[in-house]
């Protein structure tokens, strides 16, 4: 008796969703990365705060001090842990489903695929060593980052470059970034998923836990016809056809191999006492983890989408009663202000909401018209001249004299 064919039409419709899926959460992190880089005052958290990685990283000065490290917002946290109660139940589905950087190399790896009409795969005995390098890279970056309490990682990760693709920043702070990102897109070309498999330390951690999670791919041996199909999909060339259950910490839990199948109930997700989910019923769960979770949080007013403006950071906000009256009228807090909080994405409106050093002053000393006061510092000191630094000495010299502030020649300098 021939075998059952497998419907067509369900298994396209899983895939397109999980694209649809994927291609979302790419365009976005891209809108969220554009705007942070751009936009002025309120603008959008930067990548440190929405990656769960970030959550990683911050997690032992989380633990043992209460404090997140600086740049990761609790927003990490709480994408961390969507990330992992996901791979208890679904494996590295935050890899397959879920991952911009992922999906990014996925698109690279089908243009591959038209190219070469076929998926190369890496010699074996570079591809099996080489795998073992995204857990090296994880116990180097975490170790750094929970015995330095710094994010380590931050000028090498290709997704914190990405980000910062429409800033200079991208080739002056993160020009190894840039390279790797360049490195797993092309990589992903010839290689599919080319970051995924060999260097994301995210997908290690996940893939760790994975061993362990309750749905796994499995696979009907009597009625398998070992037609290949199943490997041939496979991004992570895993042997399927090879398997009858799917242990490798390498799955990423995409489908591609079941929607693959030609036969019927002969590949699917399924637990190890039998109960089935369908690829599609797996990407639906998969979101529906991931938008409870950081839904919940953003109702709760915990996850943090706009990077916090400067008097949040100054652990105050305006008219507090702990600041003096700034020469526009406003209540500052110049008092106590600490001046090292003003950085490249500072905005002089926030400089000045905060300090009560009037607009016009910083139009008069910086040359910067006032209509160009929300934009970030780095946006700006190229064009007038001047550093972060001279901001810091303005509020400095306006804390101690507004006439000697009003007199300050900027020096500029090549900081942030
Ligand atoms: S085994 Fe299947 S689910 Fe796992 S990565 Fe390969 S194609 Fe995707
Ligand atoms: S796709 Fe894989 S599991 Fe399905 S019949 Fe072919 S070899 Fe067997």
């Amino acid at each position: 008796m021939s075998p059952e064919k497998a419907p067509r039409a369900p298994r396209t419709r899983a895939r397109i969703v999980r694209w649809a899926v994927l291609a979302s959460v790419l365009a976005a992190i891209t809108v969220i990365g554009y705007l942070h880089q751009t936009a002025g005052t309120g603008r959008p958290a930067g990548v440190d705060a929405l990656c769960p990685f970030g959550g990683l990283e911050t997690a032992y000065a989380l633990v043992t001090s209460g404090f997140l490290l600086k740049r990761v917002a609790i927003s990490g946290v709480i994408l961390l842990v969507a990330a992992l109660a996901v791979a208890v139940v679904f494996r590295r589905s935050f890899c397959g489903q879920i991952c911009p950087l992922g999906f990014l190399q996925e698109m690279f790896g089908g243009l591959g695929r038209r190219v070469f009409k076929k998926r190369p795969v890496m010699p074996t005995w570079l591809d099996r060593p080489a795998r073992y390098l995204k857990y090296v890279v994880l116990v180097v970056f975490i170790g750094l980052a929970w015995t330095t309490a710094d994010l380590a990682i931050r000028p090498y990760d290709p997704w914190v470059a990405y980000m910062h693709l429409t800033s200079a920043e991208v080739f002056a702070e993160f020009s190894i970034g840039f390279a790797v990102l360049v490195a797993a897109v092309v990589g992903s070309f010839v290689y599919d998923r080319f970051f995924c498999k060999y260097l994301c330390p995210m997908g290690a951690t996940l893939g760790l836990i994975s061993k362990f999670s309750i749905f796994k791919v499995r696979r009907t041996t009597t009625t398998c016809i070992d037609c290949k199909a199943c490997d041939i999909a496979c991004p992570v060339n895993i042997n399927v056809s090879e398997a009858e259950t799917v242990n490798s910490p390498e799955c990423i839990n995409c489908n591609e191999c079941v929607t693959a199948c030609p036969v019927k109930d002969t590949l699917a997700m399924s637990t190890s006492g039998g109960k089935r989910l369908s690829a599609l019923g797996t990407t639906v769960a998969v979101v529906a983890v991931f938008a409870i979770i950081v839904g919940g949080a953003t109702v709760a007013g915990s996850f943090e989408w706009r990077t916090p403006s400067l008097a949040q950071e100054a652990g105050a906000g305006r008219g507090n009663g702990a600041g003096s009256e700034g020469a526009d009228g406003d209540t500052a807090l110049i008092g106590d202000f600490d001046v090292s909080l003003i950085k490249g994405r500072t905005t002089l409106t926030e400089v000045s909401e905060v300090t009560g050093i009037p607009a016009s002053m910083f139009q008069r000393v910086l040359g910067v018209p006032e209509s160009e006061q929300g934009l970030p510092l780095k946006d700006t000191k190229g064009t007038y001249g001047f550093s972060p630094e001279d901001v810091r000495t303005m509020v400095e010299l306006y804390r101690v004299d507004p006439a000697a502030a009003e007199a300050y020649i900027p020096l500029g300098s090549s900081e942030e």
